[in-house]
């Protein structure tokens, strides 16, 4: 990594403690900030004075040419220095859209600037106010981008900030330009030698530069000086983990005959993806020495199939296996996949979920209990100390990064009746899968392996983006596609009140879809608010085709999988995160015919950038690996990798794919170090959690 322009990394200043007490302070503590933009910001993750220190620019915005106003080009990008004469807001006739409008002239000239949906600005475009907007001129009126008050010419380079409806990327510019007043307190946590060493800037210098780059190569320097950062403390905290005691768990030899029968029962071929993670599952099954391994494989790569079969492995050795989920549709879901081929093997399996009745989970426990059933599917609720397997052989856990890092221990640690002291092997399954050496890297005691390739003969699905005015043409293609015998999903819009708010709506909005678009069509209608047992009737039915159109809230974001569905519209597409798409795109393209997405957002005015860009990139890709780093960008921390997981939230800065080179840099240098001096140990104690951590030392 190269210094910094006029930034001496060498300089003597030394390592230095954060202040944790001043820059823990609430956002609140800043002038101006109330409760309302400090509940918007925590919705952004930021909550702390450190949390807008480091709130990275998703990106940014390149300067523009200064001009003025008589010398415009149409649709060049221009900034531009001019006072307000007059504004007005008024509805655009065509999309009902509120449209600001003001006259604004320099010199040369006069034009009108115009602003979407910022009506509250009229108020201060006073006549006579001196004003600095960047934008480009379309169709003779100059569209404001960027705007600031004040004779000040806007920043060459903008940082354009992962921002939400309730908070614009402006006012966290503005947000952040107080929080460097903190800058100071931020300390600097890596030695003067290792800086001068790797010629790595000072922190306080690079979040400077983060926030205020004066060119895009010093932004890009001073992101990859916090990555390493970020970087070489989790390196070192998770070389200062404590070594797990060591425990065994049965050794399961050849695959058997019940595998061979399973096999034969599967309608297709595997792939060799699959072949090659099972042949990898066998190896590790074959000593005593727990399997560990983490499944990568994007939306229908065919997870499941791979995981009945390491389940499979465990019931022929005359073990159980567990398979857990973090949701009740989910383990549903599976459980009537897993179900039917239970029954063709003769083998018992029982589902157990919280909201199973009394009864029923005290009977589905005492069937694991003396073995009778060999398999077991359920959430949350297999982890409970009541539930006791008789000799649980293998362990696998779906969508294993929505879980708390307790929890998949929990089910890794279960120790047996049948008093052999052993526990489970472990399969862990995502969807969300992050590039091999970093997951290397942050799950450092799991193997690693990936289904890359989709079943054969699946067709990429095609994926539309259209505005709600065109919303009636996805409805006719809906239709289209169930008169071919198909079937369709229509996901409602996130109401983000509350579960049974959400419920209403999605209820309401099943309603209303049965007097208009789907008229004369069998609708059901899914949420998280249904009691299980219609859920599981609903979700049969429409697997048997008995319902045409299923409408549904996001429960059917993973697991759903009804090859006969092609087509999926999602309303108001805007609102929904990226991950969160992909994962409900993936309900489609399951079977043999073509399968469409159709992404229906609001007007393209109203959208903030960064919902543009979710929808892009869904319609340009759809790689989960690609869709995640975009993600990442977008939120701009690592969110994504899942909240709970230890270490993986706090990767704020780096780049899981084109970062590599900067991981294995940190990684060399944590093992020179050995263990973290007493500084780097305060952002160690950070990432890792106070208490655990500490309490090591
Ligand atoms: P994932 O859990 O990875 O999202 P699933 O295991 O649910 O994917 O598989 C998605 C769909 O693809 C299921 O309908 C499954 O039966 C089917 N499938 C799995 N493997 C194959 C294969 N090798 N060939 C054809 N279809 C497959
Ligand atoms: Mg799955």
């Amino acid at each position: 990594m190269q210094a910094f322009g006029g930034i001496d990394p060498a300089s003597d200043l030394r390592a230095r403690p954060v202040d944790d007490a001043r820059l823990d302070q609430p956002v609140s503590s800043l002038k101006g900030v109330g409760d309302k933009t400090a509940s918007a910001l925590a919705r952004l993750g930021v909550v702390s004075i450190r949390d807008l220190l480091l709130y990275r620019p998703r990106r940014y915005e390149p300067p523009a040419p200064r001009r003025d106003v008589g010398e415009l080009l149409a649709g060049e990008e221009a900034s531009l220095d001019v006072v307000v004469v007059n504004a007005s807001v008024r509805r655009t006739r065509r999309r009902n859209l509120t449209l600001l409008e003001a006259l604004v002239r320099d010199e040369t000239g006069s034009i009108v600037a115009t602003w979407f949906n910022q009506a509250w600005l009229a108020d201060k475009l006073i006549p006579g106010v001196r004003l600095q907007i960047r934008g480009a001129l379309e169709r003779g009126d100059f569209v404001v981008r960027t705007y600031e008050f004040g004779s000040d010419p806007i920043a060459d380079i903008t940082p354009l900030y992962p921002a939400s409806e309730a908070l614009a990327t402006k006012r966290i510019r503005e947000l952040v330009r107080m929080a460097l007043g903190h800058i100071d307190d931020l300390g600097e946590p890596l030695p003067a030698s290792l800086r001068a060493a790797r010629r790595l800037p000072h922190k306080a210098d690079a979040v400077v530069a983060l926030h205020r780059p004066r060119a895009a190569t010093e932004a890009e320097l001073a992101r990859q000086r916090l990555a390493f950062e970020e970087l070489l403390v989790m390196q070192l905290g998770l070389a200062a983990q404590p070594g797990e005691e060591k425990r065994c768990a049965p050794v399961l030899r050849d695959p058997g005959e019940l595998v061979t029968r399973y096999r034969h029962l599967l309608p297709f071929e595997l792939t060799p993806a699959q072949e090659a993670v099972i042949a990898e599952i066998d190896g590790d099954l074959r000593t005593d020495d727990p399997m560990k391994r983490l499944l990568q494989g994007d939306v229908g790569s065919g997870k499941t199939v791979v995981a009945l079969y390491a389940l499979l492995r465990g019931i022929e050795a005359g073990q159980q296996g567990a398979l857990m989920a973090p949701t009740e549709t989910l383990a549903e879901q599976h459980f009537l996949t897993v179900e039917g081929i239970c029954a063709e093997l003769g083998i018992g399996c029982v589902l157990l979920t919280s909201s199973l009745p009394a009864a029923a989970a005290r009977e589905a426990r005492a069937l694991l209990e003396t073995g009778e059933a060999a398999l077991a599917v359920g959430t949350h609720a297999l982890i409970q100390d009541q539930v006791v397997f008789r000799a649980l052989g293998v362990a696998v856990v779906d969508e294993q990064h929505r879980f708390g890092v307790e929890q998949r221990h929990a089910l890794a640690a279960h120790r047996s009746s049948d008093a052999r002291d052993l526990v489970p092997h472990q399969l862990y399954m995502t969807a969300t899968p992050i590039p091999r050496t970093l997951a290397l890297t942050v799950w450092g005691d799991l193997a690693v392996s990936e289904i890359n390739q989709l079943p054969a003969g699946r067709k990429p699905i095609v994926t539309r983006w259209i505005t709600h005015g065109r919303a009636s043409e996805a409805y006719r293609r809906l239709r289209s596609h169930l008169e071919e015998g198909r079937q369709a999903y229509v996901v409602c819009p996130l109401v983000s009140a509350s579960d049974a708010s959400e419920a209403r709506a999605a209820e309401d909005e099943a309603e209303r879809l049965r007097q208009a678009e789907l008229t004369g069509l069998r609708v059901g209608c899914i949420h998280g608010q249904l009691p299980t047992r219609e859920r599981r009737e609903l979700m049969q039915s429409f697997a048997a085709g008995d319902l045409d159109v299923l409408v549904a809230t996001t429960v059917i974001e993973v697991g759903v999988d009804v090859p006969n569905a092609t087509i999926m519209i999602v309303q108001e597409a805007d609102r929904f995160g990226l991950a969160q798409l992909h994962q409900l795109r993936g309900r489609v393209g399951r079977g043999e015919h073509q399968s469409y997405c159709l992404l229906v957002s609001r007007w393209k005015e109203e959208l903030t950038d960064n919902a543009t860009e979710r929808l892009e990139a869904m319609v340009e890709t759809s790689d989960g690996f690609e869709l995640a780093e975009v993600d990442l960008e977008l939120r701009g921390q690592g969110q994504l990798l899942g909240t709970r997981q230890k270490g993986l939230s706090d990767l704020r800065f780096t780049r899981p794919r084109s970062d590599q080179g900067l991981l294995r840099a940190a990684r060399d240098v944590a093992i020179a170090m050995g263990e973290a001096d007493e500084i780097l140990d305060v952002e160690v104690s950070r990432m890792f959690g106070d208490a655990d951590h500490r309490g090591r030392a």
